[in-house]
């Protein structure tokens, strides 16, 4: 038999994942009662590991602390116990259009990612919002270097707005966490009320009171935090009566959800030359490009990361297509036996997945101004959190976190 909703609670938070956590704790320490309603069996949304795969944990969404030195995660996880993995990357093998990089070559291509990084994060001068494409600056490494844009914002370089980068703030460090970084968001909401399994399928704040509605009944309540990705707020998958303003309707429409997706590939012990952060890029050309990065936490994990207009063709192509580039990657860069050293593979399908549909936000060229809209309470009783709403820190685990805290502020805020 199917438990009952709690009669009631002060504040329904719409989504179970680091935003959605987030804003429970933060309300619940603040003297208010909270359901929170998941859609799928679990808790951590995007950020969400797993160990049965591999014997060791993988990360299926994100992994990274970036911008450790600032990020909040990083002295919950040390007061947690977890263990901490601060190597850098480093390159160790790049191949380009059939051929392997020289080292002095593969030290003028990593220049020219730092050059690339400067000239997209940069703001450009009279406040223009243009594509980060627009700024990539010459160089025979641009049309191989544009696809990490793609890696790092779910979009290729052409779709995503420079002003959006410009926003974000980044500090030092870029730090995993042995155990998973999923591990310890669940770890952070376990204390939370979560109904597991049960989708929101209508929000209706026409009354004086919410009623969100999920196929195990209904539930009212005072406020609702909606904390679902951009994608799935797109898709109307939760129906709004009455409908969200037309300008929250464009936010969510100029912050599309882009895609990365990866590879796991579990190899043999010592079988290639390769260490904990070794980095290689694989580029067949065009906009075929995977990088692979080894030694995960000093496991025999790797990772190949495809994103973009490619990672969306390889995942329509159907089970098995990202893992198969990743496999040619590693044939290109380490030989045709290296394939053979690989044991066990597992690949993430973010974009068909019904409750992210696509990996994070990416705002369109000349709409970076979308996420504070999206952000925007309406009528202080429908509240929005997740990654798409944090400017400083979208696409991000620290982001959403800080947004469900954020969001959780504003309520208790409207109590006082
Ligand atoms: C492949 C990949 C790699 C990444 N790498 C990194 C990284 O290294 N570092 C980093 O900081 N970030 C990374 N990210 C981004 C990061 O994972 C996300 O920004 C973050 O986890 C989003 O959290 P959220 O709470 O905003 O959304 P979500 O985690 O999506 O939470 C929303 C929740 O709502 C649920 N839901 C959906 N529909 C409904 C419904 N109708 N009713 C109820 N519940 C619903 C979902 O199941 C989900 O649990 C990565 C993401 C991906 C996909």
């Amino acid at each position: 038999m199917v438990e009952r909703l709690p009669e009631r609670p002060d504040v329904v938070v719409v989504g179970a994942g680091a935003a959605g956590l987030a804003a429970a704790r933060s309300l619940t320490e603040g003297g208010c009662t909270v359901l929170v309603l998941e859609a799928g069996p679990a808790i951590g949304g995007r950020c969400f590991a797993e160990s049965d795969t591999f014997g060791v944990p993988f990360d299926h969404g994100g992994a990274w602390m970036h911008s450790a030195a600032t990020n909040p995660l990083v002295p919950l996880a040390e007061r947690a116990g977890f263990t901490i993995h601060k190597r850098p990357w480093t390159y160790g093998r790049v191949h380009i259009s059939g051929r392997d990089l020289s080292g002095a070559e593969m030290r003028a291509y990593e220049d020219y990612l730092g050059v690339m990084w400067d000239a997209v994060d940069t703001p450009v001068p009279g406040g223009r919002d243009v594509a980060a494409a627009d700024l990539l600056p010459e160089s025979p490494w641009r049309d191989t270097a544009r696809h990490w844009i793609a890696q790092f914002d779910s979009v290729d370089a052409d779709q995503v707005s420079s002003g959006d980068r410009a926003a974000y703030e980044n500090a030092e460090g870029d730090w995993l966490l042995a155990e998973g970084l999923g591990t310890l968001i669940a770890r952070l909401g376990a204390k939370a009320l979560v109904r597991l399994n049960c989708p929101v399928t209508a929000i209706d704040w026409s009354g004086h009171r919410i009623a969100v509605t999920t196929p195990d009944g209904s539930v009212e309540t005072d406020k609702v935090v909606v904390t679902v990705s951009t994608g799935v707020l797109a898709a109307e998958r939760i129906a709004f009566a009455p409908r969200l303003p037309d300008a929250k309707l464009d936010a969510i429409a100029d912050l599309p959800t882009g895609l990365l997706n990866k590879a796991g590939l579990l190899l043999d012990s010592g079988a290639l030359d390769v260490h904990e952060g070794y980095l290689a890029d694989y580029h067949a050309g065009g906009e075929q490009f995977c990088s692979l990065l080894f030694g995960f936490c000093g496991t025999d994990l790797a990772v190949g990361f495809v994103a973009g207009r490619f990672g969306q063709e390889l995942e329509a192509e159907g089970a098995g297509a990202t893992t198969d580039f990743c496999l040619e990657g590693l044939r290109a860069l380490f030989g045709s036996d290296a394939p053979k050293h690989v044991r066990k593979t597992h690949e993430t399908a973010w974009m068909s997945n019904p409750l992210a549909l696509g990996s994070y936000s990416a705002a369109r060229p000349g709409r970076s101004q979308a996420r504070p809209v999206l952000a925007e309470p309406i009528d202080g009783r429908l509240f929005f959190a997740g990654e798409a709403t944090i400017p400083s820190a979208y696409a991000t685990v620290h982001g959403a976190h800080l947004s469900g805290i954020e969001a959780a502020r504003a309520i208790l805020s409207l109590r006082d």
